[in-house]
């Protein structure tokens, strides 16, 4: 049994030692004192269903024990900087990673997180093309140090600090969208941003292929080919943030930007990687990463042989495990499960995503898709009280993202769906 502080004390902590920044899910916030595969244990034992633990980071399973024993055996052996000396942990796993990507990609740089993943690839892509300009999606999150945060594109995220050189094109939001589910109408956008916004040459486009802080948009059919060809035409790099939509998460497909068909110049990613490790990777072709050798580059812990053990370990439990067929399988079926509760509870307006990436958007009127911010608060309440965590997100809020370690089976789809079903008839 748990013998640490109470809740009431680690909040009175938070408080007075903790950013003032930081935020909390829930009126009562959950005291987790313990994981295991998709459940999180609080203080007095009571399970939850965790169908948020992906985003943040899980993606076999909370403490899965293949990936600890990796992370304990590397940690009794050595722990130290990537920099100065060989260690096979780092090639070990930038060759395994390599093999999961597509084309040339196969140069791998680690980092400790995805804002730094970002900030490397944006970095690069300017070095590469002499451009200064990029392109990126309304409605986006890449990061929060200085070039990241220009690419994210939603006030909340935003501090009024100069973030130069970024232009933010109309989001192709199938749902709320101008263009509906037309991918090729909103590529024209950035044709224009490119024609009318910069000198013609632009250093990059980043995307994410699903929007997953913006609320589990899945960009408009056609959209990504379409913009790349723009944006190489102008001379530019596509980069793909697979930071949520990467590791098998979309369950069609390994990677995100595989759904729209297309191979990016630069992947990012982070979260999932290290199955709740702090790890982050940029895999670039080796023409892109030759940029680095202009000056000297190091990160220190970026790629350290901790995290890249629990990173090769993951990958191997995902392949071992079928995760990816499993997120697939799984996430179907409870999309299925989720489109038919639309049909009972008017205040769904959406269902989307794909495998294990699902959003159900909350509107308290279908037709002018307003967003019912209060309705989902209490539902979300409702549901943890059920014994269910789930996300949230999106510009209003309003938007439930379920993310899943990929490991959620078909009776954890049903019991979240009927949880669910039931918060929204108490409503
Ligand atoms: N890209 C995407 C798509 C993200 O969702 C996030 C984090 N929410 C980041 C980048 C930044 O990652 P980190 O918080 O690890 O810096």
């Amino acid at each position: 049994p748990y013998t640490g502080p109470s809740a009431a004390d680690i909040s009175a902590k938070r408080k007075e030692f903790l950013s003032p920044s930081m935020f909390h899910f829930y009126n009562k916030p959950v005291n987790v004192v313990h994981g295991k595969m998709q459940y999180l244990f609080d203080e007095n034992g009571r399970r939850y269903l965790d169908a948020f633990g992906g985003i943040a980071t899980v993606c076999c399973g909370h403490c899965h024990p293949d990936v600890v024993k990796a992370i304990v055996k590397q940690t009794q052996n050595l722990q130290h900087s990537t920099i100065l000396y060989l260690n096979h942990a780092i090639t070990d796993f930038a060759e395994a990673l390599a093999s999961k990507l597509p084309g040339d990609l196969k140069v791998v740089f680690f980092t400790n997180s995805g804002t730094e993943a970002n900030e490397l690839a944006m970095m690069m892509a300017r070095l590469y093309t002499g451009s200064h300009d990029i392109i990126s999606l309304r409605n986006a999150y890449h990061g929060n140090a200085a070039a990241t945060m220009g690419a994210t594109a939603q006030s909340n995220w935003k501090y009024n600090v100069i973030q130069s050189g970024v232009h933010h094109a109309i989001n192709p939001d199938p749902y709320r969208g101008l263009f509906g589910s037309d991918g090729e109408k909103y590529a024209h956008d950035v044709e224009d941003l490119i024609q009318f916004g910069t000198s013609g040459h632009v250093a990059a486009f980043i995307s994410e292929a699903i929007q997953g802080v913006g609320g589990i948009v899945e960009l408009a059919p056609g959209y990504l080919p379409a913009v790349y060809s723009s944006i190489r035409k102008a001379g530019g790099l596509c980069i793909a943030d697979e930071v949520q939509s990467g590791f098998a998460r979309t369950g069609s497909h390994f990677w995100g930007f595989e759904t729209q068909h297309v191979v990016p110049d630069i992947v990012t990613m982070a979260k999932g990687i290290g199955n709740g490790i702090p790890l982050g990777a940029v895999v670039t072709t080796p023409k892109v990463a030759e940029v680095l050798t202009r000056r000297s580059y190091f990160n220190t812990f970026g790629g350290n042989p901790v995290c890249t053990a629990a990173g090769l370990a993951v990958l191997q439990v995902i392949e071992r495990e079928n995760l990816q067929e499993n997120a697939n399988i799984v996430g179907s079926y409870l999309k299925q499960r989720l489109i038919s509760l639309k049909d009972k509870h008017e205040i769904i307006g959406d269902v989307r995503g794909r495998g294990l990436m699902l959003g159900v958007e909350l509107v308290t009127d279908r037709q002018l898709k307003t967003p019912a911010k209060a309705e989902i608060l209490q539902v979300m309440e409702q549901m943890k009280d059920m014994g269910v965590l789930i996300g949230k997100g999106g510009f209003y809020g309003n938007v439930f993202r379920i993310t899943p370690p990929l490991c959620f089976n078909r009776e954890d789809a049903d019991y979240l769906v009927d949880v669910m079903d039931y918060a929204m008839s108490k409503l």
